[in-house]
C-alpha cells in the first residue's frame, strides 16, 4: 500500500483540506479540515483492508464446487500465502486518487488502473478489463477506451462495483455525492450506466454501513432511493424483500453470485450477504463464499462493507495468510 494511506501524516494536498473546512465533533468541539480528511481516508482505508481480505480469501475457493463445499463443511481455512486480484488493486488506485484529490479525478484514476495492470496484469482480471485497461495503458484516453467493448455499450460487469466502497466509505457524510463520485470511479472503465448503477449500490451501502446504523433491513432502503433503473436496481428490489433467513445457497440461485460477472447479478447478492452479517467479519465471508459464482468479488465486496461496521474487527490470523501489502 501507498504512504498515502497511512493515517496522520501532512501530506493531503490544499484541494482536499478545502472540501470541508471545519466539522462540527459530536462532543461539540471542531475539527480541523485535516483531520476531517484524515478520518475520511482512514475510513476508506478499513474497507479497502476488508476489502482485500474478502478478495484474498475469496480467491483461494476457486476449486471445484464439490470440493469447495466440503472445505466450507469444515470451515477449513485455506493455506496461505492469499494472494490479492484486480478487486484489490483498482481499489488501491480509487484510495491513491482520494488521498491526493479528494475527489475522483477520472484521468487520474484512468493512470493509476492502467500503470497497476501494466505493472501486474495477472492479477485476474477479466476479459473485457484486459481489453480496457491495455488500451489506456497504451495512452488511449478512458473515455474510448471504455466504449472500446461490448459493441460500443461498454461494460455492465462487476468490477466498478468491487472498487466502490472506499468511495462511499470517504464520503460516508454525504451519500448523494459517494453516489456520484462512485458513478464516476466506475464511469473509467465501465462506460454501460448499470456497470456504474453497481458501484453506486455499494458506496451507498457502505455509507450507510459507515454511519453506524445496526438495523440491517434498512441497508436495501437506503441503497435503492439512489441507485438509479436498471438490471442491478430490479435485482436489489428482490434482494430486499428476501428474508436474511434464508440460506445462502438459496439466495444465490435467485439473486446471481457473479456468474456472469455482471454488476447485476453480484451486487445484490453481495448487499444481501454484508446486511446478513453486519457484525460479524469471518460469518459474513464464509456466507458469502458459500454462494459460489465469482468468488474474490463477491467476497472483495462483503468484506470491504462488513469492516465499516462500528466494532467489527478483521480476523488476524487471516490478515497473516494473506500476502503482506504495507500500511493494512
Ligand atoms: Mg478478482
Amino acid at each position: 500500500m501507498g504512504k498515502h494511506l497511512r493515517p496522520g501524516q501532512a501530506h493531503v494536498q490544499p484541494t482536499v483540506i478545502r472540501r470541508r473546512a471545519a466539522i462540527a465533533h459530536p462532543a461539540g468541539a471542531v475539527v480541523s479540515g485535516i483531520q476531517a480528511c484524515h478520518a475520511d481516508l482512514e475510513r476508506a482505508r478499513r474497507s479497502l483492508a476488508g476489502l482485500s481480505l474478502g478478495d484474498a480469501f475469496g480467491d483461494r475457493f476457486d476449486g471445484p464446487p464439490g470440493q469447495v463445499r466440503a472445505q466450507l463443511q469444515r470451515r477449513e481455512l485455506p493455506g496461505g500465502p492469499w494472494r490479492v486480484t484486480d478487486d484489490t488493486m483498482m481499489a488501491m488506485a480509487v484510495i491513491e486518487v482520494l488521498s491526493e484529490h479528494g475527489r475522483i479525478d477520472q484521468d487520474a484514476l484512468a493512470h493509476r488502473l492502467g500503470t497497476r495492470y501494466l505493472r501486474e496484469p495477472a492479477r485476474g482480471y477479466g476479459a473485457g478489463a484486459h481489453q480496457i485497461l491495455a488500451r489506456i495503458a497504451a495512452g488511449e484516453h478512458w473515455s474510448r477506451a471504455a466504449r472500446a467493448v461490448f459493441e460500443g455499450a461498454g461494460s455492465m460487469g462487476n468490477g466498478g462495483a468491487m472498487r466502490a466502497a472506499p468511495v462511499g466509505a470517504y464520503f460516508a457524510d454525504d451519500p448523494a455525492r459517494a453516489a456520484r463520485e462512485a458513478a464516476r470511479a466506475a464511469e473509467v472503465t465501465h462506460a454501460h450506466p448499470d456497470g456504474q448503477a453497481g458501484a453506486v449500490a455499494v458506496a451507498l451501502a457502505a455509507a450507510w454501513i459507515a454511519n453506524g446504523t445496526r438495523r440491517p433491513e434498512l441497508l436495501f432502503e437506503r441503497v435503492l432511493a439512489m441507485t438509479p433503473a436498471g438490471d442491478t436496481r430490479t435485482v436489489l428490489q428482490r434482494a430486499a424483500l428476501l428474508s436474511l433467513a434464508t440460506p445462502v445457497t438459496e439466495a444465490a440461485a435467485r439473486l446471481g453470485s457473479g456468474r456472469r460477472v455482471l454488476s447485476s447479478d453480484t451486487v445484490p447478492f453481495a448487499l444481501w450477504c454484508a446486511a446478513r452479517h453486519l457484525g460479524d467479519y469471518q460469518a459474513a465471508l464464509w456466507s458469502t463464499v458459500a454462494g459460489l459464482g465469482d468468488r474474490d468479488t463477491t467476497c472483495a465486496i462483503v468484506g470491504s462493507l462488513v469492516a465499516l461496521a462500528p466494532g467489527v474487527l478483521l480476523p488476524a490470523d487471516w490478515i497473516a495468510a494473506r500476502e503482506p501489502i504495507d500500511g493494512l
